[in-house]
């Protein structure tokens, strides 16, 4: 870290990530910024306008296939470890978009790393899997066009990292991960699997590919582009390319929702009380005073209120606009907003569960549950 700035960054996949200016990201870990593409994109997602989505590699590859309309894929997945929540739906919501632009979908369930980084045995991960297809459905996915599979039921990317396996020394992984048990690197053998995966002769060979994720996870993405790169004559890969989210601030301010802390985040089966209750004691960039408050103006910067709103619950990007000139200026007050976002994420739930009770049958044929 340079002394020009004092704030940390730390992208762990398995543990705490903290990342204190997304600028430095493109500095220290050779992220490329987004924005320079945005007006390149045909038809831009709604996080990729707002900056939720900030960064990439290699975007390039996945640019030209928009705009030609050749083939490429979406891959990214879920680690069963609970419900839906709002950091999920990020994900789940960029991977239906390129399948809607176009692209051939995957959706991994990523229950060996549930199993290893969580402990979650392969029955409970089963259960969560189901409820977390139905949620992805509900959301819009087409499983006519898409794959959605359990990391333990998929032999080809099991073969896949054991194959990759050969090629990576323990520095290696010590390099990327830190010192882990081995299950650790089992599973990020098992994830770059995954990644590769749309590549393989049974789903038409190679193509580009992008990995839409929370910035967290770019430890798999250069791991795997140099499996790629290393692997290139055998398999004929194309390098896989990543587009990175910012993370959804927790409910309690902190950088990451921990389920050792139930008030940090609420997921989408919890009771309409639960979800008002969390919302209405969820930390904001508001002042001591109302008071104070009209008159400083709140700082939507380090609101978890004002992410909500931006990352998932206004569909006008003026009404961001125009939030972050309110709050600013002091014109709204924390409680109001509160409420207004208690409303709008309610009915939002509502109307989810219902879907997502329509398509529990067809989350169990798809992972053949009985
Ligand atoms: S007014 Fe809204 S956006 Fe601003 S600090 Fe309060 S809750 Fe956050």
């Amino acid at each position: 870290m340079s002394k020009s700035s004092p704030k940390k960054t730390t992208l762990d996949p398995f543990g705490t990530t903290v990342v204190e200016d997304y600028e430095r990201l493109y500095e220290e870990f050779g992220i490329q910024p987004f924005k320079p593409l945005l007006m390149q994109v045909p038809d831009p997602y709604v996080s990729m306008r707002r900056g939720v989505i900030f960064g990439h590699r290699d975007f390039a590859p996945i640019l030209h296939a928009m705009k030609t309309h050749e083939e490429y894929a979406v891959m990214s997945g879920i680690k069963p470890t609970g419900e839906f929540h709002l950091g999920t739906l990020t994900t789940a919501r960029e991977v239906i978009y390129f399948q809607q632009q176009g692209a051939t979908a995957f959706y991994g369930i990523a229950d060996v790393e549930a199993y290893e980084d969580n402990k979650i045995p392969f029955e409970r991960s089963e259960k969560y899997a189901v409820g977390n297809v139905a949620d992805l459905l509900a959301l819009g996915f087409d499983p006519r066009r898409g794959c959605i599979y359990r990391q333990s039921r998929e032999e080809r990317v099991k073969d896949l990292a054991i194959i990759f396996g050969r090629n990576v020394t323990l520095a290696t992984m010590k390099a990327i991960y830190g010192e882990r048990h081995m299950g650790l690197y089992i599973s990020a053998l098992i994830q770059a699997g995954d990644i590769l995966l749309p590549q393989l002769e049974d789903f038409g060979g190679p193509k580009p590919t992008v990995v839409p994720v929370g910035v967290d996870q770019d430890p798999h993405l250069r791991l795997t582009r140099d499996l790629a790169s290393k692997f290139r004559r055998k398999y004929r890969f194309v390098l896989p390319s990543s587009t990175y989210h910012k993370l959804i601030k927790c409910l309690d301010g902190s950088p990451k929702m921990s389920k050792r802390n139930p008030m940090s985040y609420f997921t989408f089966q919890e009771t309409p009380k639960s979800i008002k209750k969390k919302i209405s004691n969820a930390f904001t960039g508001g002042r001591p005073t109302a008071q104070e408050q009209r008159k400083l103006g709140g700082i939507p910067e380090i609101c978890p209120v004002y992410d909500m709103y931006m990352f998932h619950f206004f569909k006008e990007d003026k009404q961001v606009a125009q939030l972050y000139r309110d709050c600013r200026s002091g014109r709204i007050l924390c409680g109001e907003d509160k409420q207004r976002l208690i409303e709008i994420v309610l009915s939002f739930v509502k109307d989810h569960r219902r879907k997502r009770r329509q398509n529990i049958d067809k989350a169990r044929e798809i992972l053949e549950v009985e």
